[in-house]
């Protein structure tokens, strides 16, 4: 997934935001960054890995490697009595998640890692355009990411309209 990670970690925290009646900005904070947080993975891929493992291949895309880090803040939290804890790192492990159910979209995540190397996807978009990005851009799977764009945009638009008098 190429644009929609943050919109759609904008429609799911705004989404859990309502639900447990916490509007606060640093939850929200907390959901975007955690949404487009496996992807500072890039980094490693252009700058020290020479692009030889696919990106989704590092353990910041493995599933269990985010559980294992929500179990072990959890528990730090919880150790140390800082109740507000849990629903930062329920926001942070749920944007986590969505993250790779989105990347599952268009490309193959390791679900069952570290148990099995097995990857799983719902569509292999095939290489026929010269600049790899046209190949995601031109599938119709791109539609779910306008989609989802423009649904962030409509609620964000609610959320920033003002009060009627
Ligand atoms: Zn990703």
């Amino acid at each position: 997934m190429f644009i929609a990670h943050l919109p759609a970690g904008y429609l799911l925290t705004s989404t859990i935001q309502t639900r447990s009646r916490n509007q606060s900005l640093s939850l929200l904070a907390t959901g975007l960054a955690a949404s487009v947080l496996p992807d500072a993975d890039l980094l490693w891929f252009y700058l020290v890995d020479n692009r030889q493992h696919v990106h989704h291949a590092y353990v910041t895309h493995m599933p269990a490697f985010w559980i294992g880090l929500a179990g072990v803040a959890w528990l730090i939290a919880k150790a140390a009595r800082i109740t507000s804890a849990p629903l930062y790192i329920g926001v942070a492990l749920a944007n986590l998640m969505l993250h790779m159910v989105l990347d599952s979209i268009a490309a193959e995540i390791k679900w069952l890692w570290p148990l099995s190397n097995a990857e799983f996807g719902l569509f292999h978009i095939p290489a026929v355009h010269g600049w790899w990005v046209w190949n995601f851009v031109l599938h119709w799977t791109f539609l779910l990411e306008v989609a989802l764009c423009t649904a962030a945009l409509l609620l964000l638009a609610r959320h920033i309209r003002p009060a009627p008098e």
